[in-house]
């Protein structure tokens, strides 16, 4: 199956003593999920509980819906319900009254807990529960929180969909279950490799509305999408289903190996799995050995944000000719990250949590090709003459699976490359 591939390394970074740091970190809050979650979710509605802050950074980052009606919103805590001088409450089932009688559309709400909520401790779990008791059956109340304390932004993704999971009814099926908001385009091309295959019946976490909502027991058997999923895993796994552990459909060479784990759950012959894969295979070794050109040889030095650097460092390292300097991740889940850490080769810094000053100055000393980081950093990295990729671009643009394993070395090239014309322009 992996025979176009190097062969594992000897020594992955599964062993490798883990730089753990617990100062400053520079990452978005978890409600930044809320804009990709709410385009696939077309019957939720995601209210926001928090600050003027909260409403500004959704309203900049997914834009202000003029012609649609919007599907995310905040109430906000005035210093009236901080400084607990109003029930907070009362005024949010008002909020939630009067947003559901003008929106019937609207079939699963999430309260969303943000950091002005956590301090005040507003208890947004009682709240979804008198709520849900209220609207059942036709609207079902969930919380989660999306809250930058402590956590990084795609935390908030894996919050709402480990909120979800207990609510779903219990079923004995044998099912595939693909977890993960993944842009419909990249789904559909996940689920069609499967169902090629002879795989089925899938389901897909989030599904598209409450309709098309599933049953969960010890028959389902799930593959996550993410990395960054570890709670709903938790979650998932506490409901009796089983967990497909594989390597995260980055390249590929990640693709392959997601698809074979699923593969050989399933019984699908090698034969099979080569005559549907092959193709698709053929052409993200091209898409991905352009892009290589311009990695190959270049070193590279991941800042943990996405909860995505340890795949990509497997990616950019094996199928690129990359070397990571150092890896860091907000979080580290063994059971989750095993496949990709066995694959990664021992050389890198293993990081976990942040203490930013310290980690600038390992960055300064080893000054990498290429730097991947919070939007936050970027800038005064670039000013200091090092290339960087914003790790946010990689959650916001299609990067899974065969068809988009160019686009996704491309995002690292396309840095690199800019910075030699520019070197070679100023140097004319
Ligand atoms: S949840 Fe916290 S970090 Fe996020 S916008 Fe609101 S106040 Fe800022």
């Amino acid at each position: 199956m992996t025979d176009r591939f190097a062969p594992p390394p000897a020594r992955g970074c599964s062993a490798t003593p883990v730089l753990k740091e617990r100062g400053q970190h520079e990452v978005f809050c978890g409600l930044t999920g809320i804009i990709w979650l709410h385009r696939k979710m077309q019957d939720a509605f995601f209210l926001v509980v928090g600050s003027r802050t909260c409403a500004h950074l959704l309203q900049s980052a997914a834009g202000v819906m003029i012609f649609a009606e919007p599907r995310f919103a905040t109430a906000i805590l005035e210093e009236t319900d901080l400084a607990g001088l109003a029930d907070a409450q009362q005024e949010l089932d008002r909020v939630v009254r009067e947003l559901l009688e003008r929106r019937p559309d609207i079939k699963q709400l999430f309260l969303v807990g943000s950091c002005p909520s956590e301090v005040i401790k507003l208890d947004l779990a009682n709240a979804a529960e008198r709520m849900s008791a209220e609207f059942a059956p036709h609207v079902r109340v969930l919380n989660y929180s999306g809250s930058g304390i402590e956590t990084t932004f795609t935390q908030g993704e894996d919050a709402c969909l480990a909120a979800m999971v207990p609510v779903l009814p219990r079923s004995e099926a044998r099912e595939l279950l693909l977890v993960g908001a993944l842009p419909d385009v990249v789904e559909e091309q996940a689920v069609g490799l499967l169902e090629a295959m002879g795989i089925g019946p899938i389901r897909v976490l989030p599904a598209p509305n409450r309709e098309a909502e599933y049953g969960l027991g010890p028959g389902t058997v799930y593959a996550l999408t993410q990395p960054f999923l570890t709670d709903t895993h938790e979650a998932l796994s506490r409901r009796g289903a089983r967990h497909i552990s594989a390597p995260f459909p980055f390249g590929e060479e990640g693709t392959t190996a997601w698809l074979w784990a699923i593969a050989q759950e399933f019984g699908v012959s090698p034969k099979t799995f080569h005559a549907v894969t092959e193709k698709p295979r053929a052409r993200a070794r091209k898409a991905v050995a352009q892009a290589a050109e311009t990695l190959n040889g270049k070193s590279v030095f991941l800042f943990p944000d996405s909860q995505l650097e340890i795949p990509l460092a497997r990616f950019l390292t094996r199928e690129c000719g990359m070397t990571a300097i150092e890896v860091g991740a907000p979080f580290i889940h063994r059971a989750v990250m095993q496949a990709d850490l066995d694959l990664l080769c021992e050389g890198p810094t293993i990081a976990e949590g942040q203490d930013v000053d310290k980690q600038l100055d390992r960055c300064r000393a080893a000054s990498p090709d290429l730097t991947v980081c919070g939007l936050g950093l970027a800038n005064p990295l670039e000013a200091e003459g090092l290339t960087t990729k914003w790790a946010i671009e990689l959650v916001f643009t299609p990067v899974h699976f065969y068809e988009q394993a160019g686009d996704l070395a491309g995002l690292f090239s396309r840095p690199i490359r800019r910075r030699a014309l520019l070197d070679h322009e100023g140097a004319v």
